[in-house]
C-alpha cells in the first residue's frame, strides 16, 4: 500500500460533470495547495495516496458515470493503490445516505457546500484570502468564472436546486479581484457561468446587476473576451444587450437555455414564459446586437409531450435559426416537481425526437457556416491536433461550439494567441481557414 506520513499526502482530484463543478475542483486544488499539500488534477498514472472524486448528479447518465468512477477508485483502494478516498459534489449532496450505505469503502462523503469539512480531513484550513486566486485546470488562456451558486427558480424537471440550494451571488469586488488574478495568470477569455445568470445581484444588491458586473469585468486589463453562459429567458434584463453592443470585450454570444417552445409544455415545465415572449426576446437580442450568436438547449420527451407539441418545437427551431442548439432527453429525477407525473414518453421516442431536432438544426448550422466563407474573423487558438491549429471565434465557446481549423503545414500561430483568419470552407460544425498576412 502507498503510505505517506501525515502531512505528506499527495492528492489527485477527479472532476465529473459540468464547468461549474470544474470551478469547484479548481477551488479544492487551490485550497489544498494554499495549505501546502501536494495536489494534482486528473493526473494520468498518478502516485497520489488520496483521491477526491467531485461528482455530478444532474441526470441518470451523469449519475451512472459518477457512481462508476467512485466504484473504480474504491477498487483501487481495496487493492492498496490509494489510502483514502473522498467523494464530494452534487451526487454526494443528493444521495449521501444511500451512498454511505452502498459504497462504504469511501472514507467520507461531502456536500456541495462542505469544502471546509473536506479540508479538515487534511488538517487544512479554509483560507478566505485564497478567494480570487484560483488555480485553473483549463487551457491557460481561458477560465470559467462562477458568478453565483444555486437557483431560486422552480423549473419542474430540474434537480439542481436540490443539490445547489438557493441563489447566492458573489460580490462584484470578489469577481473583479478573481478576474484580475486570472488575467495575471495569462487568461484572456472568461466564461461567466451560473445556474441562472440573469438573477445575478437580486439577492445581494436587490437589483439585477449583471450589466454592472459586465462593465466592471470588461475593464480588467488583459481580459479580451467575456462570454455569457446559462441565461434564463423570463424577465431578462435587456440592458445586457446594450452592454454587449457597447463593450468590445463582451462577446456577441449568449447561451440561453429555452428548454421548449410549445406553450403547454412550457407551462407544465413552469418556465414562466411563452413562445411569443421568447420570440420577442430573441428579436430584441438580434436588434440590439446585430450578428449575435445565440446558443440554446432544449429538453425533449418531457412527460406528456405529444407528437404535435414536439412538432411545434421543431417548427420553432426551424423558424428561429439559432446559431447553436443542443438537445437533452428528459430524465425522470426524484424529488423534482415533474417526478409526480408519469414519465410516459418511451426511451425510443426520446431518442428519436432528439435526433429529429438535431437534424433540423444541422441544416441551419451548415447554412450559417457556409455564409461565413470569405469572411474575416478573429480567432483564439486553443490547440494543435492532426495537422491543424484549432481555435474559436467570439461566437464559439470551448467544448460545445464550432471550431476553426487552420492547416498547420502552411500556417503558424502560437497557441493561446489571437489571429485574423479568412474562412475558406465550411461544414456543419467546423470552419476551415487561412491566415491573413497583413
Ligand atoms: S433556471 Fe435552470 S437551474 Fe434553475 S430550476 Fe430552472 S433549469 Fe434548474
Amino acid at each position: 500500500m502507498k503510505t505517506r506520513s501525515a502531512n505528506k499526502d499527495k492528492v489527485n482530484v477527479i472532476t465529473l460533470g459540468c464547468s461549474k463543478n470544474l470551478v469547484d475542483s479548481e477551488n479544492i486544488v487551490t485550497q489544498l495547495k494554499g495549505n501546502e499539500i501536494e495536489v494534482t488534477h486528473e493526473e494520468n498514472g498518478s502516485d497520489a495516496n488520496v483521491v477526491i472524486v467531485n461528482t455530478c448528479g444532474f441526470i441518470d447518465l451523469a449519475k451512472e458515470e459518477s457512481i462508476n468512477t467512485i466504484l473504480e477508485y474504491a477498487e483501487v483502494k481495496k487493492q492498496g493503490g490509494i489510502e483514502k478516498l473522498y467523494v464530494t459534489g452534487c451526487l454526494s449532496q443528493r444521495y449521501k445516505d444511500q451512498l454511505e450505505e452502498e459504497i462504504p469503502e469511501v472514507d467520507a462523503y461531502f456536500g456541495t457546500m462542505e469544502l471546509p469539512a473536506l479540508l479538515e480531513k487534511f488538517e487544512a484550513d479554509y483560507k478566505h484570502e485564497l478567494i480570487g486566486q484560483r488555480k485553473i485546470t483549463t487551457l491557460p488562456h481561458y477560465a470559467y468564472l462562477k458568478i453565483s451558486e444555486g437557483c431560486n427558480r422552480t423549473c419542474s424537471f430540474c434537480a439542481i436546486p436540490l443539490m445547489r440550494g438557493k441563489h447566492i451571488s458573489r460580490s462584484i469586488e470578489d469577481l473583479v479581484l478573481e478576474a484580475k488574478n486570472l488575467a495575471k495568470q495569462g487568461v484572456k477569455e472568461l466564461m461567466l457561468i451560473a445556474q441562472e445568470l440573469t438573477y445575478y445581484g437580486l439577492d445581494l444588491y436587490k437589483e439585477r446587476a449583471l450589466p454592472k458586473l459586465l462593465n466592471a469585468l470588461a475593464d480588467v486589463e488583459g481580459i479580451e473576451w467575456i462570454r455569457l453562459h446559462y441565461a434564463y429567458p423570463s424577465k431578462f434584463p435587456l440592458e445586457i444587450f446594450d452592454v454587449m453592443a457597447a463593450r468590445k470585450e463582451i462577446c456577441n454570444y449568449l447561451d440561453i437555455p429555452l428548454q421548449h417552445a410549445n406553450n403547454d409544455v412550457l407551462n407544465r415545465m413552469r418556465r414562466q414564459i411563452t413562445q411569443e415572449e421568447t420570440r420577442a426576446l430573441i428579436a430584441e437580442a438580434r436588434k440590439r446586437v446585430p450578428g449575435i450568436a445565440i446558443r440554446t438547449t432544449f429538453l425533449v420527451g418531457y412527460p406528456g409531450e405529444t407528437e404535435a407539441e414536439f412538432q411545434d418545437l421543431c417548427d420553432f427551431v426551424a423558424d428561429m435559426k439559432f446559431e447553436r442548439v443542443g438537445v437533452f432527453k428528459y430524465s425522470h429525477e426524484e424529488n423534482t416537481i415533474a417526478f409526480d407525473v408519469e414519465d410516459d414518453v418511451s426511451a425510443e421516442d426520446k431518442q428519436d425526437r432528439s435526433n429529429r431536432l438535431m437534424e433540423v438544426q444541422q441544416h441551419i448550422s451548415l447554412e450559417k457556416n457556409e455564409a461565413l466563407v470569405g469572411k474575416k474573423l478573429k480567432v483564439l487558438f486553443d490547440r494543435k491536433e492532426g495537422g491543424h491549429f484549432i481555435g474559436r471565434t467570439e461566437f464559439d465557446s470551448p467544448e460545445v461550439d464550432n471550431e476553426v481549423l487552420l492547416d498547420a503545414d502552411n500556417n503558424y500561430v502560437r497557441l493561446g494567441d489571437f489571429a485574423e483568419v479568412e474562412i475558406i470552407e465550411a461544414t456543419e460544425y467546423d470552419l476551415f481557414a487561412k491566415l491573413i498576412n497583413e
